[in-house]
This record gives structure tokens, sequence and C-alpha cells, in this order.
């Protein structure tokens, strides 16, 4: 579909501006492929979610953020199963 990634070029500068500032924004050109767009970002959000879901410690039974690879609390890393 055509469309346009705006933004992306700011990724340089964040941290330096507010990075919702910078964040990339997909400008779909037609508006008839709007909701086609708008599902795809849906389904990538659901897709990052899953893959950053909590997680519990095989050795010590602590939870972890999604976003953590190795226990926070004895620093064992994510069993890969
Ligand atoms: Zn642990």
């Amino acid at each position: 579909m055509p469309a346009m990634v705006k933004n992306e070029q700011l990724y340089s500068v964040a941290g330096e501006i507010p990075v919702t500032e910078c964040m990339p924004e997909v400008w779909v050109v037609d508006p008839a492929d709007f909701a086609g767009a708008e599902a795809l970002i849906r389904k990538i959000q659901q897709e990052n979610e899953t893959t950053q879901a909590d997680w519990i410690c095989s050795t010590c039974q602590e939870s972890n953020g999604g976003n953590f690879e190795i226990c926070w609390s004895c620093q064992s890393p994510l069993a890969a199963d």
C-alpha cells in the first residue's frame, strides 16, 4: 500500500527532545488504506506485547517484566523453552 514513514531520521536526536516527539509516524496516503494500516499497527503492537509478556524466573520464582532478559533478583537468564 502507498504509505510513508515520517520522523524516522529524528531518532538521531532522541534524548534531546521528548521521545514522544520523535517516534516514527506512519502516514497513509490513501484514506482507503487507513483501516488496513490501523489493523496492521494493532497487530504489530499485539505481537510486541506477546514477546514482552512477564515471565517467572525458574530459579527463584520471581516475576520479571517482559523487557528483562535476566532475572532482576538472581540474574538467571530467561529460560529459552
Ligand atoms: Zn531469579
